[in-house]
This record gives C-alpha cells, sequence and structure tokens, in this order.
C-alpha cells in the first residue's frame, strides 16, 4: 500500500520518528572536568533534547567554556561541517539545563537555515516553540520575563505552557509581524501575572 492509499489518519509531527541523534564527540578538556557517568548523564540529555533540532545530525563536537553557561560555533573544517558546542565543566557546574542544550542547538539550526533570524533573542523563542513544555527546565535567557515568573518556573509547569504555546503563535505571526519577540513579552508577562496571581 503506498502512503497516499494509507488510511491511517494524518497525525502532528512526531520529532521521535526522524533519524538517530547526532554522534558526540568529547574534547579532552571537557572529558578531563566529567566523570565517566556524567558524560553518560549529559549523552542522554543531550539525546533527549536534540530530536526536536533535526537540522543537527552528524558529528557533533562537545567542548568547554570556562565563560559562558553554553556556546555554538558552526563552520567547514578541511572541507566537511564542523559543528561544536561548548558547555561549562561538568565536575564543577552539573549537567547543562535542557534549555541551555537546545538554545545552543537553535544557533546551529539558525547558521544553516536561511531566512531565519540570527539573535539571541529570536533563538530563546524558537528554542521555546520547539521544545515541548516539560523539558523547559528554566527560563528563556534573553528575553523579558517577570522576575515572579522567573523565580516560579520550576514550580509552575504552566508558565512553561503558556511560554511554549505564546512561541508558537509568535514564530506563525514573524512573516508578518516583525515586532513578534515584543508581542510574545507583552502576552507572556499578561498570562504569566494570570498564573503567578501577581506575586
Ligand atoms: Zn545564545
Amino acid at each position: 500500500m503506498s502512503i497516499s492509499n494509507c488510511p491511517e489518519p494524518a497525525r502532528p509531527f512526531d520529532p521521535r520518528d526522524v533519524d538517530p541523534p547526532p554522534a558526540l564527540r568529547f574534547t579532552k578538556p571537557f572529558m578531563k572536568r566529567a566523570s565517566p557517568r556524567l558524560l553518560q548523564q549529559f549523552s542522554s540529555r543531550f539525546d533527549s533534547v536534540s530530536r526536536y533540532f533535526t537540522e543537527v545530525r552528524g558529528e557533533v563536537n562537545i567542548g568547554l567554556t570556562t565563560s559562558y553557561r553554553g556556546l555554538a560555533l558552526s563552520g567547514v573544517k578541511g572541507g566537511a561541517a564542523f559543528e561544536k558546542l561548548c558547555f561549562p565543566p561538568l565536575d564543577r557546574k552539573g549537567l547543562p539545563s535542557r534549555y541551555v542544550m537546545g538554545h545552543e542547538l537553535m544557533h546551529i539550526v539558525q547558521s544553516k537555515t536561511e531566512g531565519l533570524p540570527g539573535t539571541e533573542r529570536s533563538c530563546d523563542i524558537f528554542t521555546l516553540a520547539r521544545m515541548p513544555a516539560d523539558m523547559l527546565d528554566q527560563p528563556p535567557i534573553y528575553l523579558r520575563v517577570p522576575q515572579s515568573a522567573r523565580e516560579r518556573w520550576i514550580a509552575s509547569g504552566a508558565l512553561a505552557e503558556a511560554a511554549h504555546l505564546l512561541a508558537i503563535e509568535a514564530v506563525v505571526m514573524r512573516p508578518d509581524n516583525a515586532k513578534y519577540i515584543c508581542w510574545w513579552e507583552k502576552r507572556f508577562a499578561e498570562g504569566a501575572g494570570r498564573i503567578t496571581g501577581g506575586r
């Protein structure tokens, strides 16, 4: 039976249907600052996040930064695409949040995708839109988020849910509305006020 004859109803895109996650290649400095157990936990978390960034496949280098919470580098090396993400030392900072992993993966997507904006704030919007709410384990980094919402982010799944749904709307409206980021900030602040009771 061909796909077009398949009686199964259309279903939403399921990121689990895609190619296997990227193969991680840890740099020596990164490995020096992590136990095998931490590296394994890192890989497992990274796999769960990279499902939502299907443009990033093949090999990804994972290096160390002591100055940033995350860093994404991409380009061409020896004629082949080269992608590297850097994170703080695991033995001191623990695992990066899923959100930070997603944000850095989104930077690689930005660099590979024509027509996508390349700013930090847009990176936050697209990351929020792509990752399901239950994986948004911290507030966005560069977007304006009320302090009360930052403080209660983890305790209230409703904040992540609102952030995610509004980000999808913002991404959809972007072609017609250059102020989609400000729109998200305003609408999120209103929604967060209702969720946190203005506290
Ligand atoms: Zn960034």
